[in-house]
């Protein structure tokens, strides 16, 4: 019989879940929202000028929360991620500012209104419709074994390309705009959200990080 330990997510958003649960299963891990033990949790500010840091800020965040939780048992670990979408002709842009990005520019809310930001930031760098700009998806993952406590920290990175339409369903965010460059090291010409979801956790900035996470929790076991 398998023995799972628990780790919980300091997020709320079920595709995160889903992406760690399929990738952290298999090695062991259940993985459930934080929102389990803390049912009011709000996220903090993201102000740290860097992925890394601020998934080290919303660990810290959650950690604090859960020691004031009375819903037992606990989880066995705790684990936060920060990750986000790099645009080279946008100077990084949105980079660490990605959730936020249609809301900072005062044009909306939400994973649509940023989409929208996006394209219309890229028409004003020059682009048109049916070419593409290189850009990056970024995720940083902290994760901290509550007994014994230790963290653990993993990055990574998925390279290919950003253009002004946005094609198929899957995913979230950005998924729709974002092609990425396949194994073969050709950019695919089905954006995220139009490939399965296996294909996206084999080449995402969080399936990668995923995978190293895996690979050296396996090694503390
Ligand atoms: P976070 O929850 O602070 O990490 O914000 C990440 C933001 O970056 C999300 O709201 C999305 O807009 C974007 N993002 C991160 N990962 C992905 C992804 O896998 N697909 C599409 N958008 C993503």
């Amino acid at each position: 019989m398998t023995t799972f330990r628990i780790l919980a997510l300091a997020s709320g958003n079920k595709h995160k879940l889903q992406e760690f649960e399929e990738i952290l299963g298999p090695v062991g891990w259940k993985v459930e929202s934080i929102r389990h033990w803390v049912p009011d949790l709000a996220d903090p500010e993201e102000t740290e000028p860097d992925f890394p840091g601020n998934a080290r800020l919303k660990l810290s965040h959650a950690a604090s929360l859960l020691k004031e939780s009375s819903i037992r048992p606990l989880p066995h670990a705790l684990a936060a991620d920060d990750s986000g979408l790099s645009v080279s002709v946008l100077g990084g842009a949105p980079g660490v500012f990605s959730a936020r990005f249609a809301e900072l520019a005062g044009s909306g809310q939400g994973d649509a209104a940023n989409r929208q930001e996006l394209a219309r930031r890229l028409r004003e760098a020059g682009l048109v419709p049916g070419a593409s700009a290189p850009a990056a998806f970024v995720c940083a993952i902290a994760f901290m074994a509550l007994a014994p406590d230790g963290l653990v920290e993993v990055m990574a990175e998925c390279r290919g390309a950003v253009g002004l339409a946005e094609r198929g369903d899957g995913g979230f965010g950005y998924d729709s705009m974002f092609l990425p460059i396949l194994a073969d090291r050709k950019l695919s010409d089905r954006t995220f959200a139009e490939l399965p979801s296996t294909v996206k956790h084999s080449l995402s900035h969080r399936g990668l990080a995923l995978k190293a996470l895996a690979a050296k929790l396996g090694k503390r076991r």
